[in-house]
């Protein structure tokens, strides 16, 4: 079943992806398109400002006035013809001036007149003035007397200042339309500009924000990962612990078993050792206990063995050392304790177990034996071995317990001796 934290962890990382998805997915893509509109907006918008902002950038109007005044000035030259000795050689650089401005020239009008060549008005005009220069052009080149020049000009110039004088105007009305219409694209194109610029700030904030939120969706995710981490540290410290117990203790009395013995036996005698405490250590088997099981069964036998597991716990100390080392033989360490005390212990001990009667061993009735006969309710009753440990290992004092345990039983069991032969008890 899954943790609440473990739900939590579960959404979190869903919305962090799906943050993650929207960021690198829509809002990035979408910031870089709207990025690079507005840079494209931006140029286009300044070039064309830049184009409006030129006085010249149409050179209509100029080419038509510039043309206009020549023409004058052309007409003034020829007025002076036969009064002035110079006029004649004047009158003809300002004809070729003004053929320089109205004639087309191979390569295109010799100045720009892109306005006036798109509209049909002004170029039926501009047509009627290159025709009349023309025909001052024909005559110059045919040697025309300088006299016949001028009268012709002359007389030509009211339709010819005419027809320049309406194209100066229209060259002005479609600059003036030029004008406003770049005014007007200008314009629509800024307000592209601010709406793309718009756009862009709002997305770019959405971007922003959704990498801070981000940001802190995967701060509060770490926070509950290492929250799980610690609490799963700590099961599994504990379940370590338990695992730790169980395996040094014995399931069925729950004291220490027989690798726990030896492992904190010792750590306990070297303490002694260094303090120059004297220790004792006792064997204690379990008399005729194959009686009992066979008597009585492996229930009540089981039962002997709890019952004289609290009975150790209950007369030892708590800074004693008791275990189970096998079947229904226990072991005990007794710190700081010289051997007559240890006899003193061992005898208390033989004479409360003596004194259990076997019916606190079991539910069963003593009396109802498996075998089915009568069984009278017997008491059951331990042989102790006792050894000092002060002047040796663990091994040979417990080696020294379990061999005078061997001469109790060998006296007649139930009694307790010490492994230099002194011996204690009843028997
Ligand atoms: P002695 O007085 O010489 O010690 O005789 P004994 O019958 O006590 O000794 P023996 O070694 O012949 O028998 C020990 C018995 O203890 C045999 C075994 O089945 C029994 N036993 C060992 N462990 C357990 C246990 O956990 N539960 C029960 N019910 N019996 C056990
Ligand atoms: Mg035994
Ligand atoms: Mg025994």
């Amino acid at each position: 079943m899954p943790t609440r934290l473990a739900r939590v962890k579960k959404g979190l990382l869903r919305s962090a992806t799906r943050r993650q998805r929207l960021i690198t997915g829509i809002l990035v893509p979408v910031v870089a398109l709207m990025a690079v509109l507005t840079v494209w907006s931006y140029a286009r918008t300044t070039q064309l400002a830049d184009q409006v902002s030129r006085p010249n950038y149409n050179s209509d109007i100029w080419f038509a006035v510039s043309g206009f005044m020549e023409l004058g000035a052309l007409r003034g030259k020829a007025g002076l013809v036969g009064f002035d000795p110079a006029a004649d050689d004047a009158m003809l650089i300002k004809l070729a001036v003004v053929q320089s401005i109205f004639e087309p020239t191979d390569k295109g009008p010799a100045l720009e007149l892109n306005l006036v060549r798109q509209d049909r008005e002004a170029s039926t005009l501009l047509a009627s003035v290159q025709q009349i220069i023309a025909r001052w052009g024909a005559m110059a080149d045919d040697g025309a007397a300088p006299a016949d020049l001028a009268a012709t000009i002359i007389a030509d110039t009211p339709a010819t200042l005419r027809a320049g004088g309406a194209l100066v105007s229209r060259a002005n009305i479609l600059v003036s339309e030029d004008y406003d219409q770049r005014r007007q694209e200008l314009l629509e194109d800024f307000r592209a500009f601010k709406l793309l610029l718009s756009i862009f700030v709002v997305v770019t904030a959405a971007l922003v924000g959704q990498l801070l939120l981000s940001n802190r969706y995967g701060r509060r995710l770490h926070r509950h990962m290492k929250l799980i981490n610690r609490r799963l540290e700590a099961r599994v410290a504990l379940r370590t612990q338990q695992l730790r117990e169980l395996a040094e203790t014995d399931s069925l009395t729950r004291l220490p078993n027989r690798r726990a013995f030896l492992e904190r036996a010792e750590a306990l005698l070297a303490y002694d050792g260094r303090a120059g405490l004297p220790t004792s250590v006792l064997m204690l088997d379990i008399d005729f206990f194959k009686q009992i099981n066979d008597s009585f069964g492996h229930q009540v036998g089981d039962n002997v063995l709890v019952t004289i597991g609290e009975t150790l716990k209950s007369t030892l100390r708590a800074s004693d050392l008791v275990a189970r080392f096998g079947g229904e033989e226990f072991a005990i360490l007794l710190p700081g304790t010289p051997m007559e005390a240890a006899a003193e212990v061992a005898e208390k001990i033989r004479r409360k177990v003596e004194g259990l009667p076997l019916e606190v061993a079991g539910e069963i009735s003593p009396f109802t034996s498996r075998a089915g006969r009568d069984v009278s309710p017997a008491n059951f009753t331990v042989s102790i071995g006792l050894a000092s440990a002060s002047d040796s290992s663990l091994t040979e004092a417990l080696r020294a317990a379990d061999y005078a345990l061997y001469e109790a039983k060998a006296a007649g069991r139930n009694r307790v001796r010490l492994s230099q032969g002194l011996a204690t008890g009843h028997a």
